[in-house]
């Protein structure tokens, strides 16, 4: 079986290297020719909106799925006319736009922020009125980790959040004093069974993950069940195949729906060695109609984005139960370039290797 991948970063490169061992192949498509999965597998480097590359990339494909949900719709809508595509793409469509996505879990019942389309100045005058303050502006489109978001604190930031956003396209949020962040990744396969990871904690710096603990500590059966419903309720609304990952902020024992991704998510890679089956595997599992494998976490673990560095391998590998994965891209500020798995039976074994270990996430080494 070959599968084409859309997007060639590192979840595609991670979703290959879990496939080899099923006996699949993979071709990407980037427009990049520096796109990391291309040291793993096949890249055709080309626009996603090019017909001739979206054709070069089709060429002898079994199915397709993507990497990154930024995705053009229409690039997609191509695709679909000639092979199987999944997750669906209405999922793709939803997830791409931050109002519609918290309008489609909304109307499936799911609690989410305050939220208010903004169009216009007059718009944002009447949904602060609403959200009180703060709140959050951000861009409906294109914003991930952190970026394109703005804080409003004082009535009088407004107006200058909103000329710097772009003036149009843009969801005002009521900010919301959480107790933590916390992720759910689904998987569903093609006859409809459904399984279930863990709740994940999530911490981020500057907007970009920066460390996740799994099985997230202090989580009771209710609120695991709570977020498990949530999830079916958006796999059924979309006819879902494959990984879905959906963010959540945790408000005592309430959740809100922040965002979803329809694909394999960073909250998700402490399941290599953290999981019976890892994320990625369960995708291909998922897209191929076979059995899903366990969800069934193997201890604790803690995963740390390396983010514009490049640690001590060495060091790194000297802490039990760390693993390392690189991803084989150039180190640049505030570029996902790797992450590192901390693996153990109990947390007690963890907790004091994990301080050492994002010590040592944060120190640059020459490269
Ligand atoms: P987003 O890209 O929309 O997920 O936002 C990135 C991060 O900003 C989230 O992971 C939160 O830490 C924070 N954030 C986003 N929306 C809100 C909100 N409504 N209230 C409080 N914090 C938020």
């Amino acid at each position: 079986m070959r599968i084409g991948i859309l997007g060639g970063g590192q979840l595609g490169r991670m979703l290959a290297l879990a496939g080899y061992p099923l006996g699949l192949s993979f071709r990407f498509l980037d427009p990049s020719p520096e796109a990391c999965a291309g040291q793993v597998g096949e890249l055709v480097v080309g626009g996603f909106l090019e017909e001739g590359a979206l054709a070069r990339f089709a060429e002898g494909l079994d199915l397709v799925t993507y990497e990154f949900e930024n995705v053009p719709v229409e690039a997609v809508r191509f695709l679909a006319g000639r092979l199987p595509i999944y997750p669906p793409p209405q999922a793709l469509a939803e997830a791409q736009d931050r109002l519609r996505e918290k309008a489609f879990m909304q109307s499936l019942g799911v609690p989410t922020p305050p939220f208010h389309p903004v169009e216009t100045l007059e718009d944002l005058k009447v949904g602060l009125e609403a959200t009180g303050l703060p709140a959050l502006l951000k861009t409906r489109r294109g914003g991930y980790d952190g970026k394109n978001q703005i804080l409003i604190r004082r009535e009088e930031e407004a107006e200058r959040a909103f000329w710097a956003l772009g003036g149009r396209g843009l969801i005002l949020e009521g900010y919301v004093a959480f107790d933590r962040e916390v992720a759910l990744l689904s998987v569903r396969g093609q006859g409809g069974e459904v399984v279930f990871y863990p709740l994940v904690e999530n911490r981020h710096e500057g907007g970009i993950l920066r460390l996740s603990l799994a099985p997230a500590p202090g989580v009771s059966e209710a609120l695991q069940r709570k977020a498990e419903d949530y999830a079916r309720r958006a796999l059924m609304a979309l006819d879902y195949t494959g990984v879905l990952a959906l963010e959540f902020f945790q408000v005592g024992e309430e959740l809100l729906f922040n965002e979803m991704a329809p694909r394999v998510h960073n909250s998700g890679h402490w399941t290599i060695e953290g999981a019976e089956t890892s994320q990625f595997e369960n995708h291909l599992r998922a897209l191929l109609g076979l059995p899903l494998g366990s969800t069934a976490p193997r201890g604790r673990s803690a995963m740390v984005n390396l983010i514009g560095v490049k640690p001590n391998v060495a060091q790194v590998l000297a802490l039990s139960g760390a693993h390392l994965h690189w991803y084989g891209k150039e180190v640049r500020p505030g570029r996902k370039v790797g992450h590192i798995t901390l693996r153990r039976d109990t947390w007690e074994g963890l907790a004091q290797d994990l301080s050492h270990l994002l010590a040592l996430a944060q120190a640059a080494e020459p490269v």
